[in-house]
């Protein structure tokens, strides 16, 4: 029944217009680093604050970019130079330097994106960022009490947000694995050492190429033991075998995680264990070489037709000049993603969420608020004409649960 297939997606097609960008679509982020958060307008108010000059190459001047496409100025680094990106990163995250810093950046990424339907955000933070110092001696130290005091601040953000707009926040502690297996063991010791109510996960991110999972044993059963959920970047520059070995190590969700495309029995692994990949179109786009700067090969369309279970992300929304708004666009624009196709993505998400049972119930179901009739009709035709698979059968599950 061909014509009928091509009717019902013209219909979606024309309900997705127009609603992404806006509240009625709940939306969640759950990749963000806190320090690639900051805007070029907010990059300049730290900079003025601690008489930082910035390189005169450092923004693109007004009228030199799409004032609609990057709303708070545009980072002028060149995207297909990952050791510019990098220069950029690091300017940028020694702007940020104190508490009332802090406090700033996170009220800042938090308003944006819960004014575009964010209803709950993971936000990855670094003790190495945060709090780090040398003794006399040249030796490594975490300073505790920076850690909490900066904590703190970054909480008082999070709780004010949540009470404007009633988003929910959690963060991630994560170490740095292009630092040196001491620096990590380090900072998974420091995590340990120094609960937040608010930390509930653990990630290793940084540079994919440095280091193997397996050097880094210590980590994932300190971790473990505390105990936190974790969430490891794998699959982004390296391929699937790299996700394979976050999963050995425990991870539950995948940063990035789009290499597995390359491999299907992995992709069955990751269907059949529940494992959750945090895709971030684009910074894929930006950093990963092999996708020359488009999206027209990026694997998110086929990762989720597949049955992959998926969120889109912001990874460093500041730097890649995007928010959630933008990113579910994308989904929709780009890769086709139908409304509720985006509102399953939403719901993979929160069901992924490191957040307790009682809080993800509650933001499942308000979720579920959302759909209108003509929702779970246009979900149970849509699910009828797929072909057998993941997808199908998750996506036949939510009609006959329908709560
Ligand atoms: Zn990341």
């Amino acid at each position: 029944m061909p014509y009928r297939n091509l009717s019902v997606k013209l219909n979606l097609y024309r309900q997705t217009r127009g609603s992404i960008m806006n509240t009625p679509l709940p939306k969640v982020i759950l990749h963000e680093h806190i320090e690639g958060s900051v805007t070029p307008e907010t990059a300049l108010v730290l900079a003025k604050k601690h008489n930082v000059s910035l390189p005169d190459d450092f923004l693109y001047p007004e009228g030199a970019y799409d004032k609609d496409a990057f709303p708070n100025g545009r980072y002028q680094y060149d995207e297909t130079d990952f050791g510019a990106f990098v220069t950029a990163y690091d300017v940028v995250a020694d702007l940020v330097r104190d508490a009332d810093d802090y406090y700033l950046i996170m009220k800042d990424y938090l308003l944006r994106n819960a004014q575009q339907g964010m209803i709950y955000c993971e936000m990855i933070t670094s003790a190495f960022h945060l709090c780090y110092q040398e003794d006399a001696q040249g030796k490594v130290l975490l300073n505790a009490d920076k850690y909490h005091d900066f904590m703190d601040a970054i909480e008082r953000a999070i709780n004010e947000v949540k009470e404007e707009y009633g988003t929910e926040t959690r963060l991630q502690a994560c170490g740095v694995r292009h630092l040196s297996r001491e620096h990590l063991d380090l900072s998974a010791d420091f995590i340990a050492k120094n609960p937040r109510k608010m930390v509930t996960g653990f990630n290793i991110a940084g540079n994919e190429m440095a280091g193997e999972f397996e050097d880094f044993i210590y980590v994932h059963e300190l971790i473990d033991n505390i105990p936190l959920p974790k969430s490891y970047h794998a699959g982004e520059i390296r391929g699937p075998e790299s996700i394979r070995d976050a999963l050995a190590f425990g991870a539950k969700r995948i940063g990035h995680g789009i290499a597995a495309i390359k491999d299907d029995e992995l992709i069955e692994k990751l269907i059949r264990d529940n494992i959750t990949l945090e895709v971030a179109p684009t910074s894929n786009r930006i950093l990963v070489t092999e996708f020359e700067q488009t999206l027209d090969n990026h694997p998110l369309r086929r990762l989720y037709e597949k049955g992959v279970r998926l969120s889109v992300n912001t990874d460093d929304a500041g730097l890649f000049g995007t928010d959630v708004g933008k990113e579910y666009h994308i989904a929709a624009t780009v890769f086709g993603f139908s409304r509720v196709e985006l509102l399953d993505v939403t719901l993979c998400a929160l069901e992924a969420a490191f957040v307790s049972d009682d809080i993800k119930h509650d933001m499942i179901m308000s979720t579920y608020d959302v759909f209108t009739d003509q929702d779970w009709q246009d979900l149970e035709i849509h699910a009828a004409n797929l072909p057998d698979g993941a997808l199908k059968t998750r996506l036949q599950s939510r009609v006959k649960n329908k709560p």
